[in-house]
């Protein structure tokens, strides 16, 4: 069966214009997401874009700030104090990768936790890890939901997740693995130096995939049954497509679906609940849920 992402984020966004429709009626403040975006790589436009129609569709107020590839580090942080201290925004995001001159790793300490609705300050991130009230980041989150929308059942389950980085990988083996619901897996991380990655993935129950390597995961890596989440989105040229390029994910669906118990496509599937988690992220913001102080 298919796990339709765009079904279940068009879902979410009517369900979030509803509650948008409702603060505005009793007079209160509109969400505001704000987000920096640096340079100007293709893929990166394509998924701001996205964000901004979203919000757009939402009932929220969206900000797109441009910063040139050649801004510095230093450039970036201010626009980033500006923001942090701009009370008419509730949440922003800056969009990754950055210029190889800028280190994620600060920027991602330099948000304001109580704006940081992508999830990536290490602050929230702790909180995360602790199942404490948080955002989640995104990607994660969206599989979450994904998951327990289409009611699958996860405790007791075996999830491996092929990838660690510390947007996707990492925090969903860390969800996972959580004493809630979705969660309570027993979970295996596995990367890029994992030996033997297809006696692992063979075994899972539920497999994400979030390598980055388009079409990696075969049916012959699969067991019989298996719930499998596809996080890759890889631009690989195509002559039949108006833009050049097509997308892949990290999984062969044509040789995987006949597989699997429930699959996600791409595109169509984490892609569109990324974006419709990253709303309910700004939507909390806006009401204070997850820093009441602020
Ligand atoms: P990164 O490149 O940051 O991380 C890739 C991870 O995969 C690393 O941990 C790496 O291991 C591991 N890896 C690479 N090759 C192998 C291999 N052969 N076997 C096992 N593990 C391997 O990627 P991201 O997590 O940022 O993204 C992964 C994919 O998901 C990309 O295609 C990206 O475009 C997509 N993506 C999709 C999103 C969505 O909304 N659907 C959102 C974010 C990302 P090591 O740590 O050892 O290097």
């Amino acid at each position: 069966m298919i796990l339709d992402g765009k079904l279940i984020s068009q879902q979410i966004q009517e369900e979030i214009l509803l509650q948008v429709n409702a603060i505005k009626a009793d007079g209160g403040k509109t969400p505001h997401l704000a987000a920096i975006l640096v340079g100007n790589d293709g893929a990166s436009e394509t998924y701001v874009a996205a964000k901004v129609k979203a919000c757009e569709k939402a009932g929220f107020i969206s900000s797109l700030i441009r910063l040139p590839e050649t801004a510095s580090e230093q450039d970036l942080l201010e626009k980033m104090n500006e923001l942090n201290n701009d009370k008419s925004i509730d949440g922003y995001i800056v969009q990754l990768p950055l210029p190889k001159h800028i280190s994620e790793h600060k920027i991602a300490e330099a948000i304001a936790p109580e704006k940081d609705v992508d999830g990536f300050h290490p602050q929230n991130v702790g909180r995360m890890a602790l199942n404490l009230p948080t955002y989640l980041p995104a990607t994660p989150y969206g599989i979450l939901q994904l998951l327990e929308r289409y009611k699958i059942d996860t405790a007791g389950k075996h999830c491996v997740v092929v990838g660690r980085s510390s947007i996707v990988g990492l925090p969903m083996s860390i969800l996972m693995a959580r004493n809630t619901v979705p969660g309570n897996c027993t979970v295996t991380l596995c990367h890029s130096k994992t030996k033997n990655l297809k006696e692992f993935t063979q075994k899972a129950d539920i497999l994400i995939a979030a390598l980055g390597k388009p079409e990696f995961i075969t049916a012959d890596m699969v067991k019989e049954g298996a719930v499998v989440i596809d996080v890759g989105i890889t631009r690989l040229p195509s002559d039949k497509t108006k833009s050049g390029f097509r997308l892949a994910g990290d999984v062969n669906f044509a040789d995987v679906a006949p597989k699997a118990s429930y699959i996600t496509p791409v595109p169509g599937g984490v892609g569109p609940m990324t974006i419709a988690s990253l709303l309910i992220n700004t939507l909390k913001a806006g009401r204070g849920e997850v820093y009441h102080s602020k």
